[in-house]
């Protein structure tokens, strides 16, 4: 069977939809957002894990945190801009300028360091229409944002720590295959090269600390820092960057961000920008390509459809439904008067990765018939099929 693109998925399955009075900005319906919170939920998870606070900034901000941070002057084109009363503010592109300033507020001593904070950024990104892309690329989407501010002794092992949770993150959503990039310093920058050498050797070192051997992209590096980079290799072969972390020489110090060293003095923190995934609508989009209609599944908005053979078994396979519902299942009810085959079928295109039959014998036994997306199918007791299919649907992250 030809692949399906993600935007044909999301409308076969009724996740999402775009359209034209708001370019590049999605419509989540119902099962879309479970999706997307399953998503987020695990990531919440995983920042937890790695000691991080989430944090929510605002998303409109005045235009001197713009100048601070940059933006202004080299991302203009890209954001949208407007007036109010008089003065200039704009959509975040970006939810970095946020962060610095709540960590402003906290005056940090050395002995908070390292301070790390998640947001669930919604961006704008004034991107040309004709650019647009499905939820490949949009003008409005969440970047499951994070920065840790540190002292320059703590970077390596930051970046470390972010390396190695990465692996079973990705393979918890079925991509067990990436690639790391280094990029390096570009010919356009800021610092010495005294500073670009100490920070692409940390970055190199945290590496290879998690197991992982970067390939040098020279030159590819951010004005401000070096970073690396995680490419994920979907089924059909395409490599899709998603996760970053990249070190900053230069925005804490436009902001005047300091902490408060062990010998009482002022100094500069380093500052590390990192995302798991990047864009979580742009994840959503490799996660449908990838698996097509089957989702894990910790991840299927339908997780499994209780199907009666006949009305005769309609009570009790509700029944079954509200002890799957009260166990956390995201289970329905199959619409009754269609044949068990067509049923089966329809199910099946649902992407729903698990069926929970009952005819008369499973009825009258307080049994169930288990079928899975291939086939394979095994009457088990109520109590050991609502275990195994709340193990099944947990979330492995
Ligand atoms: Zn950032």
């Amino acid at each position: 069977m030809d692949s399906l693109d993600h935007k044909q998925i999301g409308q076969k399955l009724r996740l999402f939809h775009l359209q034209a009075e708001a370019p590049g900005m999605v419509f989540w319906h119902p099962a879309g957002l479970v999706l997307v919170h399953a998503i987020e939920d695990a990531i919440r998870r995983q920042i937890a894990a790695d000691g991080f606070v989430e944090v929510r900034t605002p998303q409109l901000v005045r235009r001197p945190i713009w100048e601070a941070s940059g933006h202004w002057e080299n991302f203009a084109g890209h954001m949208f801009a407007f007036g109010d009363e008089g003065r200039e503010e704009a959509l975040k592109p970006v939810s970095c300028p946020c962060h610095i300033e709540i960590v402003e507020r906290l005056a940090p001593s050395y002995r908070d360091l390292p301070i790390r904070i998640a947001e669930f950024g919604l961006v704008h990104r004034d991107e040309d229409q004709g650019a647009l892309n499905g939820l490949f690329r949009l003008r409005q989407f969440t970047q499951d944002d994070g920065h840790v501010f540190c002292e320059e002794e703590q970077i390596e092992e930051e970046v470390a720590r972010f390396c190695r949770s990465l692996r079973a993150l990705y393979a918890a959503f079925g991509l067990s295959s990436f690639s790391v990039f280094l990029s390096t310093r570009p010919a356009r920058r800021v610092g010495n090269d005294d500073l670009w050498d100490r920070a692409e050797l940390v970055l190199a070192a945290a590496a290879r600390s998690a197991n992982l051997e970067p390939e040098i992209q020279g030159g590819e590096g951010a004005f401000y820092g070096p970073k690396l980079e995680f490419s994920l290799r979907d089924r059909l072969g395409r490599s899709w960057q998603c996760g970053t972390v990249q070190l900053d020489f230069v925005m804490a110090e436009r902001f005047g961000l300091s902490y408060i060293d062990s010998l009482g003095g002022k100094a500069r923190p380093a500052m590390l920008h990192r995302a798991i995934l990047g864009s979580i609508e742009r994840f959503v989009a490799i996660l449908l390509e990838h698996h097509q209609l089957a989702l894990p599944g910790w991840l299927a908005p339908e997780q499994v459809r209780v199907l009666p053979i006949s009305d005769e078994q309609a009570p009790y396979a509700r029944m079954i439904l509200e002890t799957l519902q009260r166990q956390g299942l995201r289970a329905s009810l199959g619409p009754g008067g269609q044949t068990l085959s067509r049923a089966i079928v329809d199910a099946h295109d649902a992407g729903v990765p698990l069926l929970a039959i009952v005819g008369k014998r499973e009825a009258a036994a307080s049994k169930v018939a288990l079928r899975e997306r291939d086939g394979a199918q095994r009457v088990l007791t109520l109590d050991a099929a609502a275990a195994e299919l709340g193990m099944r649907s947990k979330p492995p992250v």
